[in-house]
């Protein structure tokens, strides 16, 4: 926080936007407590834009008079409140002041049209909830980011430099305390003290633009302003802001404006009003418009809560790394990522990629295929060479030139991939994945440390038994009533859940082409012993939470929980792909075999485990029929 000292030093150099003129002076006649009504009414009236202004906030719709007021008289002020009147005052005298500056990459427009909008959208907001008065609930809007305007009038070449640097790693505020010792919100805090805001509004701006860091509650009333302030903010964005982010503000909208007890209808209809009343502000207060866009209802709840980012009960935060040299990809994933309250670090290229992966060892990586220094694949690969990386859930970004390679990403060891632009819809259910996965392993590592101490308790015998229930004898692999076991489970999670595209569950079924004719031509035994290969051949394809299983004689399931049939798809190709590569050896000779595979993904058709296992079985006879050697998907 900014101390008294700090703040007075600051308003001595006279570089801090304050009023100036008749403002200052009916501000003055506002807090000295002898003035009369006429008297003030008196002084606003030797300046007729502020009269204007003052008219139009009494004239709208929440004030509710009989007949729009033509000129200012005792009543009207009355309705508006002196202190309004006050702020509202100084607001418009800051506006008009203050629409150019030495900043030069500071948008002084930019910056006053979107204040506006937030003013508009606050006052709105506040009637609805009807938490304080609405000029006041303007003001506070207007002025909420006033700090940022202080910094470029203070500092207006270095503030200049800071905000040029698009490159740069940290957030503004970060860069603000470096450059200056404060930020701007903090500056934008003791503004608003010193203009005479109650303390309800400063400490609600004090934490707007970090409202996971408010040390009060959200139920408070200097909580339900800070959520008109986040609400209003996400609003603007939406309607002012560039189309390829709108999807994510979008998406953070509603479990805002749930708080406040609005839905997605009320939350449209705010907006609409708010952008034309935004509209007639800036003609009224002479600041160019720039083009903006409806929101409509269907939008906010169709793209739904960004809380689906979050991780689902039961499962802890994840640490995340984001690795990609372009700072608006950066930036989005790690706003989206953090708001969802995960841990968050970036990388610019390969190179430091994996420098902070080996430091900061995060449970997941999203990383871009093209960068400066060292790519993507080249990073993946490297990282799954070490003890550390091969434990890290990988997600890879891809453009759309690149998702031909795919392929490539998955041999690198990608466990997953993201087609740029980034919609955060899908970024939500692949973050969903990877965090099922980053906690299957976790409990795995316990549960295996548990059945290690368990086993050893077992005596030989005992164990024998209890793999052998579980187990096929000759591959190791699991055996058929295992694998029932493990879908019944993971079909169980697909009906706990709102919807199947949450839980998205996929089998493969595999089996070898022809290979009858390996056993009449070379004998049984090299038959097992090619099964034998097969088998660790599946096992070294698979990642971790999926289950692969030997159910007949040389016919194979794997099970794929969490994934969709795209997804499934990727990896059955990958399996057929290697295998009709791959040499298999025994008793001195080497041969090779093709693998057909039919894949399929629960559909809400479906009733139980039998009608996916068909849908594959279906898909394998498919394979078979068209010449073997391929994938093929359930219709
Ligand atoms: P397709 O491409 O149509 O699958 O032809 P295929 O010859 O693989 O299919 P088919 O189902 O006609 O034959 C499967 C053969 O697999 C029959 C049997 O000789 C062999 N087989 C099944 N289980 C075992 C086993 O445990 N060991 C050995 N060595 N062979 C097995
Ligand atoms: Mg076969
Ligand atoms: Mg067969």
């Amino acid at each position: 926080m900014l101390s008294n000292d700090q703040f007075a030093a600051l308003k001595s150099t006279g570089n801090l936007p304050s009023p100036r003129g008749s403002a200052l002076r009916v501000i003055d006649l506002c807090d000295r407590g002898d003035s009369t009504l006429p008297e003030i009414i008196a002084m606003l009236n030797t300046d007729p834009a502020t009269v204007g202004r003052v008219l139009k906030l009494a004239n709208a719709a929440i004030y509710g008079r009989p007949r729009p007021a033509a000129a200012l008289t005792p009543d009207v002020l009355m309705t508006i409140g002196i202190r309004s009147l006050r702020q509202l005052v100084l607001a418009f005298s800051l506006v008009g002041h203050y629409r150019h500056g030495r900043c030069r990459p500071f948008d002084y427009t930019q910056f006053w049209s979107r204040s506006l909008a937030q003013a508009v959208a606050c006052q709105w907001l506040g009637v609805e909830v009807k938490l304080a008065p609405s000029a006041e609930m303007f003001t506070c809007g207007l002025l909420a980011r006033i700090g940022t305007l202080a910094l470029a009038s203070i500092h207006p070449e270095k503030y200049g430099e800071l905000l040029k640097d698009e490159a740069a790693v940290d957030s503004l505020t970060v860069r603000e305390r470096a450059a200056f010792g404060l930020t701007h919100t903090e500056l934008s805090v003791a503004m608003l003290a010193d203009f005479g805001l109650p303390k309800l509004f400063t400490e609600a701006v004090a934490t707007a633009e970090s409202p996971e860091k408010a040390d009060f509650p959200l139920e408070s009333r200097t909580g339900r302003i800070l959520i008109c302030l986040v609400l209003a903010d996400r609003l603007v964005s939406a309607i002012l802001g560039p189309s390829q982010d709108r999807e994510a503000i979008l998406a953070d909208i509603l479990p805002w404006a749930e708080k406040l007890g609005l839905n997605a209808t009320r939350v449209a209809e705010i907006s609409g009003q708010m952008r034309r009343d935004w509209q007639e502000w800036s003609r009224l207060l002479e600041i160019a418009t720039n083009e903006s866009k409806e929101i409509t209802a269907d939008e906010i709840a169709r793209v739904g809560p960004a809380i689906l980012l979050k991780p689902p009960p039961g499962m802890d935060k994840m640490s995340v790394l984001v690795v990609d040299d372009d700072p608006t990809t950066r930036a989005l994933l790690k706003k989206l990522l953090t708001s969802a309250g995960h841990e968050v670090f970036v990388a610019p290229d390969g190179r430091e990629g994996f420098r902070l992966a080996t430091e900061k060892k995060p449970d997941l990586m999203i990383v871009d295929w093209s960068m400066p220094e060292m790519d993507g694949l080249t990073l993946i690969r490297t990282l799954r060479g070490t003890s550390l990386g091969e434990h890290i859930y990988i997600v890879m970004l891809t453009a759309h030139d690149e998702s031909e390679r795919l392929i490539d990403a998955f041999e690198a060891g990608a466990d997953d991939f993201i087609g740029k632009p980034i919609e955060p819809r899908i970024l939500q259910a692949r973050m969903i994945a990877g965090l099922r996965t980053v906690t299957a392993r976790r409990a795995i590592e316990t549960e295996c440390d548990l059945l290690r101490a368990n086993v050893d308790d077992l005596t030989t015998s005992e164990r024998k038994a209890w793999d052998a229930a579980l187990t096929d004898p000759l591959t190791n692999l699991y055996n058929r009533r295992y694998a029932i076991e493990r879908l019944n489970i993971a079909w169980a999670a697909g009906d706990r859940a709102a919807t199947l595209q949450e839980r998205p569950l996929s089998v493969i079924l595999a089996d070898l082409d022809h290979f009858k004719s390996v056993n009449d031509l070379h004998g049984h035994a090299m038959g097992d012993a090619v099964l034998k290969q097969f088998a660790e051949f599946l096992r070294s394809h698979s990642r971790l939470p999926d289950v692969t299983c030997r159910i007949g004689g040389e016919e194979f399931l794997i099970l794929l929980p969490d994934t969709s049939l795209e997804g499934a798809m990727l990896h059955a190709e990958r399996i057929r792909n290697a295998c009709a590569s791959e040499q298999f050896e025994a008793e001195g000779k080497t041969l090779s075999i093709t693998v057909s595979l039919g894949v399929a993904e629960r559909t809400t058709a479906m009733t139980d485990h039998d009608d996916l296992l068909k849908a594959a079985d279906n898909a394998l006879y498919a394979a078979k029929r068209q010449g073997r050697n391929q994938v093929v998907a359930a219709n």
